[in-house]
């Protein structure tokens, strides 16, 4: 591989740039927008989800609909800010009417969050429903099962799988059991487990 063709080689912005003309896959022909991911480039916490809804491919930002709103709640439940956190998706382009990417538009996609994960190098990566965690961690079982477990993955990352926030939204209950309980119960081990082995950052010294 030419290094000007290896994503590894490149910045995170300069990879947006090239993520933003892709055609490797036929979601490039309905998409508005690509969504390629934002947040702190050197984020200890990413956030990993499907793909992009209908509100995402408007704007070209992750994360911006009713599903991502509730992600806000989640995360600001126990002091986590987009601020501090980078997010993006398996799949960086909108598949037709949200439905679940295909396994060739995935691999067609899979080196990009590849690099993001490399250049990012989070130490906890939060995969959103079913779709990323079965594809970063192929053989994981079902998130109804697997939902906050601490997996250890390459290089000394966890990977911590919870309900996608648009699951929440379809389960609004609040009682003990419920999706909307079971993650709040999510976040807050990954808040300890970020205050336990998170980096320290210049402003925490201060
Ligand atoms: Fe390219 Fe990924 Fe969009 Fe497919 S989904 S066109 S691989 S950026």
């Amino acid at each position: 591989m030419n290094r000007s063709d290896d994503p590894y080689a490149l910045t995170l912005d300069a990879l947006e740039e090239r993520v933003n003309k892709c055609t490797k896959c036929p979601l490039s022909e309905t998409r508005t927008h690509v969504v390629f991911g934002e947040g702190d480039p050197h984020a200890d916490l990413m956030l990993v989800g499907e793909g992009p809804g209908e509100v995402e491919d408007n704007t070209g930002h992750p994360f911006v609909g009713p599903a991502g709103h509730k992600l806000d709640d989640v995360l600001s439940s126990v002091g986590i800010s987009r601020a501090e956190i980078y997010i993006t998706n398996v799949v960086k382009c909108r598949p037709p009417g949200n439905r679940v990417p295909t396994k060739k538009e995935m691999e067609a996609c899979s080196p990009y969050l590849e690099a993001q994960i490399a250049l990012v190098n989070p130490k906890l990566i939060i995969t959103l429903g079913n779709t990323p965690t079965q594809w970063l961690v192929p053989g994981a079982g079902g998130i109804t099962h697997i939902h906050g477990s601490f997996i250890p993955w390459r290089g000394g990352i966890e990977i911590v799988p919870m309900f996608h926030p648009s699951y929440l939204l379809r389960n609004p209950s609040r009682s003990k059991g419920s999706p909307k309980y079971l993650t709040w119960m999510d976040i807050k081990k990954v808040r300890k487990w970020l205050d336990d082995n998170g980096r320290q950052r210049d402003s925490d010294r201060l």
